[in-house]
């Protein structure tokens, strides 16, 4: 059996810079993921706030690398439409080059784990967790092919069907906390402006849908469709279909793929928003990311805050290390971190996604709110961006 301090399951954004920030503070440890990479993963592509901010953080030129990456987009706005009368320009600020930029997943990820550090961090890809055990010394990792791990402190990094968060945290099953969506990649789709901004589109079925077009290189896009995951169940609201009807009749959509291509399958896949109402800590484990529930309930920003979280838990590890304590109470420390880093953001965003149902409420209240909005924007930027 292995033996480890520190044990990441998952390797996406959250668990990449979870492993990062260890090796940054010279914290020996080990990753594993179900998956080899690159492996893709069901996403908008659209990276903004705090994946700028992580980088910057996570230093050793990721950031720069970023920027100068050929596969990554960058671009200075996005455009959402409240409704046909209502359009909300969320832009950068004159003194800043980009606000929000598209990677592919596959790429991203890559990107990321590609940097991981050759001298602190033991890989395990390809080999998915299969079991986990509670001991007095330890959490014990029983992996696909049988080996095993004991680590002091297990991080679940591990996504929106964490194993780590369901052995350990027994989460409930919450699904008006999360939202439901599909997405696809399509090509020559008309009309992006030469500021390669995104079009978000709010569109009001039994429930508000949000409808996504983010541009990609190589003239491609992501297409996706999507709401709170219970009223997509109460209205059996099909996704899919309803895509394909907005891309073929949609009044303001359709002109935009007379020429498109669909050039992948539909997907669909979870976003979890439960900050506060389920457990991220217990005796020797931390959730960070998806498993913990850190998506932004209106604008879906999951992997910037899942990067941001696995900067928050590798600081409160090196703490647990010093004082070799991987207790509950102990780790209370990083929950209240987490909560201050993203609990008002969130909870604006929840609470703006409830008010969308209502959708001459809502209209109404953008219109009058709209400039003060704008001006806020650029200073919620400035704190939670690059
Ligand atoms: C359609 C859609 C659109 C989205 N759009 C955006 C967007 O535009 N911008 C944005 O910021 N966010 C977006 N999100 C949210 C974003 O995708 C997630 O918040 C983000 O991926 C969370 O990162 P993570 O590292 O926590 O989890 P993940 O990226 O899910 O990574 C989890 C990793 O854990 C591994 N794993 C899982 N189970 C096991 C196991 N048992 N053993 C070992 N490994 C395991 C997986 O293979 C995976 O690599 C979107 C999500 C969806 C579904």
């Amino acid at each position: 059996m292995i033996k480890t301090d520190v044990c990441i399951i998952g390797a996406g954004p959250s668990g990449a810079a979870t492993s990062l920030m260890l090796s940054n503070l010279k914290i020996h440890h080990f990753i594993i993921d179900k998956e080899t990479f690159p492996r893709d993963k069901t996403c908008g592509d659209g990276l903004i706030l705090y994946a700028y901010k992580a980088m910057k953080i996570l230093g050793n030129n990721l950031f720069e690398d970023f920027l100068n990456h050929p596969n990554f987009l960058h671009s200075k706005g996005v455009r959402l439409h409240i409704n046909s009368k209502i359009c909300l320009p969320v832009t950068e600020s004159e003194d800043r080059d980009f606000f929000i930029s598209y990677a592919k997943r596959i790429d991203f990820d890559h990107f990321l784990v590609e940097k991981l550090s050759k001298i602190f961090t033991n890989i395990e890809f390809g080999n998915g967790v299969k079991n986990l055990e509670e001991k007095p010394d330890g959490i014990l990792i029983t992996l696909k092919d049988e080996k095993q791990i004991l680590t002091k402190l297990i991080v679940g990094a591990d996504g929106a069907n964490s194993i780590v968060s369901k052995k350990l945290a027994l989460p409930k099953n919450d699904i008006k906390n999360k939202s439901t969506f599909v997405s696809a990649y399509f090509k020559n789709i008309n009309d992006f402006n030469e500021m390669n901004e995104g079009e978000i589109r709010l569109i009001y079925k039994k429930a508000p849908l949000f409808f996504y077009i983010f541009p990609l290189v190589n003239g491609e896009a992501n297409v996706s469709l999507g709401g709170n995951s219970y009223f997509i169940k109460k209205h059996k609201i099909n996704l899919i279909q309803e895509i394909e009807n907005i891309i073929s009749s949609n009044k303001y959509v359709k002109h935009k793929f007379s020429n498109a291509e669909r050039i992948s399958n539909w997907r669909g896949w979870v976003i979890p928003y439960h900050l506060g109402k389920q457990k991220i800590i217990g005796n020797r484990f931390l959730l960070t990311g998806d498993a913990a529930g850190l998506s932004n309930a209106f604008y879906k920003e999951g992997v910037g805050t899942g990067m941001m979280s696995g900067i928050i838990a590798a600081r409160n590890i090196e703490k647990c290390l010093k004082y070799n304590n991987f207790s509950a109470n102990f780790l209370k420390e990083y929950e209240t971190e987490i909560k201050n880093e993203f609990g008002k953001l969130l909870k604006f965003s929840l609470y703006m996604l409830k008010i969308s149902k209502y959708k001459r409420i809502f209209g109404f209240l953008v219109e009058i709110f709209k400039n003060r909005f704008i001006k806020k924007s650029f200073k919620i930027i400035e704190r939670r961006s690059y």
